[in-house]
C-alpha cells in the first residue's frame, strides 16, 4: 500500500501559536464502549499522559467523555454546545465511537437511536440530540475528527447484513470532501476493539504536530494511521515461522500457524500481534485466537463464517507445506550442529547427561561440510587462518 501524505504543505497547517490544551470530545454512536475500555487500557502513552500534559510539547487534554465525565447535566454539555457553534474559545478534537446510525428510520417512530444531551421542542419537552448531529455540527469547527474502532471507522458490526439502522462509518457521514480547520479528513483507527495505543499514540502525534514538533502524521488513502497499519497480521505474527515451514494447528490450542482453522491475518492490516492488546502483553493470535478481521472495512461479513478455513488458504497453505517441508529438514539440519561445540565434534561425542545425542550420518556430514565451505567462503573460519 502506498503512503500517503494527504495534505499538500503540512507547514500551512501548523497552528501559529503553540497551544498548551486541546479539548477532546467523546461522542459515542452505535457502539459497545468497547473503544473507551481499550483507550483506557492503553498505556504507550496512557490517557493519563495525554490528561496531565506529560508529553513534552504535547498540548495538555481536557476530556470531555459521557462516561468517565465527573460533571452531569447541563455542566457537561455546556462545553459541547460552545464547540458546536464554534465559541469554545479553545482547539478541539471530536472522537466518534460507535456507528453513525440513520436517525430517520428511528425517528419516524418518535425515537433515536443513539444520542447525547437534549433541546427542548416547541412545547418544552426535551428531544435527545442524535449522535450524527453533534458530530455534524462540531466537525465543523474540530481540528480533528477521529474515528475511533471498526464501527466508526467503517460502519463495523452495527453495519453488518440485514441491520435494522442503515449503519454507517463517520467517513460516510461527513463524505470525502469534509476537511477539519486543519484541512484533514477523518482520521481513522480501526479494531474491534481498536489496540488502545494506537488512539493515544495517534492523538499524541497529532498533538505535537499542531505545535509544529513532529512531522504530519502519515496516512493511507482509508486516513489510516500508515505506520500503524501498513504491515499484515501475518507479518507481525509470533506463529509466522509455522506457517513458513508448512505445519498448522489442527485444533485450539495447538502452537502453529491458525491458518487451517480460519486465521485471516495474511491479508488483514492490524500491528496487535506486534503490539499486544494491552501494556505489550496479549494480542489474538499470541494467544490463540485466529484473525477475524476485525480492523478491516469489510468486517464483519466479508470475513464470515469465522473459523473456518479461508479459501484463498487451500493454495497457500499447500504451496508452503510443498516448500516447508524441504526448509524444515534442512534447518533441523543446520540446528543438529549449532547445537554442538567444536570440542564434542572432534571427540566425536556429546557428553550430556541429560540424554543420549545420536552422531550425524556420513552424508549429514558431508552437507554440513559443504555448507561451512559456502559460510566462510569470503572469511576465515574463527580460529582459523585459512
Ligand atoms: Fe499468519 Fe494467522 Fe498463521 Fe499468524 S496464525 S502466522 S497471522 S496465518
Amino acid at each position: 500500500m502506498s503512503s500517503i501524505a494527504l495534505l499538500p504543505n503540512p507547514d500551512n497547517f501548523v497552528l501559529p501559536n503553540s497551544v498548551d490544551e486541546v479539548h477532546a470530545f467523546w461522542i459515542a454512536g452505535g457502539s459497545c464502549d468497547g473503544c473507551s475500555i481499550s483507550a483506557v487500557g492503553a498505556s504507550s502513552p496512557s490517557v493519563e499522559n495525554l490528561l496531565n500534559g506529560t508529553i513534552p510539547g504535547a498540548a495538555k487534554v481536557v476530556l470531555h467523555h459521557p462516561v468517565l465525565a465527573v460533571n452531569a447535566g447541563e455542566a457537561f454539555m455546556k462545553p459541547f454546545r460552545l464547540a458546536a457553534k464554534g465559541e469554545l474559545g479553545k482547539p478541539f478534537v471530536v472522537l466518534c465511537e460507535g456507528s453513525i446510525m440513520d436517525e430517520s428510520i428511528a425517528a419516524a417512530s418518535g425515537g433515536y437511536w443513539a444520542g447525547l444531551g437534549a433541546d427542548k421542542d416547541e412545547n418544552g419537552d426535551p428531544q435527545q440530540i442524535p449522535s450524527s448531529s453533534w458530530i455534524t455540527r462540531m466537525s465543523e469547527h474540530a481540528a480533528a475528527v477521529i474515528a475511533v474502532g471498526t464501527c466508526a471507522t467503517w460502519g463495523g458490526v452495527p453495519a453488518a447484513a440485514n441491520n435494522p439502522t442503515n449503519a454507517a462509518s463517520v467517513m460516510d457521514l461527513l463524505g470525502e470532501d469534509y476537511r477539519s480547520t486543519l484541512g484533514l479528513p477523518v482520521i481513522n483507527i480501526p479494531g474491534c476493539a481498536p489496540q488502545g495505543d494506537n488512539i493515544t499514540e495517534t492523538i499524541a502525534s497529532v498533538l505535537l504536530f499542531l505545535n509544529g514538533l513532529a512531522p504530519l502524521p502519515e496516512f493511507d488513502e482509508l486516513g489510516r494511521p500508515q505506520w500503524l497499519f501498513e504491515d499484515t497480521v501475518h507479518q507481525g505474527c509470533t506463529r509466522a515461522g509455522w506457517y513458513e515451514e508448512g505445519t498448522f494447528a489442527e485444533e485450539y490450542g495447538d502452537k502453529e500457524c491458525l491458518v487451517e482453522i480460519g486465521c485471516w491475518g495474511p491479508v488483514v492490516q492490524c500491528n496487535i500481534n506486534k503490539r499486544g492488546a494491552i501494556n505489550h502483553v496479549g494480542g489474538c493470535m499470541n494467544v490463540g485466537a485466529p484473525c477475524i478481521g476485525c480492523t478491516m472495512p469489510g468486517f464483519p461479513d466479508a470475513f464470515a463464517p469465522f473459523y473456518k478455513t479461508p479459501p484463498g488458504t487451500i493454495v497457500s497453505s499447500t504451496i508452503s507445506k510443498a516448500t516447508g517441508s524441504v526448509i524444515r529438514n534442512l534447518r533441523r539440519m543446520s540446528m543438529a550442529y549449532l547445537n554442538r561445540t567444536d570440542r564434542w565434534n572432534e571427540q566425536g561425542h556429546v557428553p550430556s547427561g541429560w540424554g543420549h545425542v545420536h552422531e550425524q550420518s556420513t552424508l549429514r556430514k558431508v552437507v554440513h561440510y559443504a555448507y561451512q565451505k559456502m559460510q566462510y567462503s569470503d572469511s576465515h573460519k574463527p580460529g582459523s587462518n585459512t
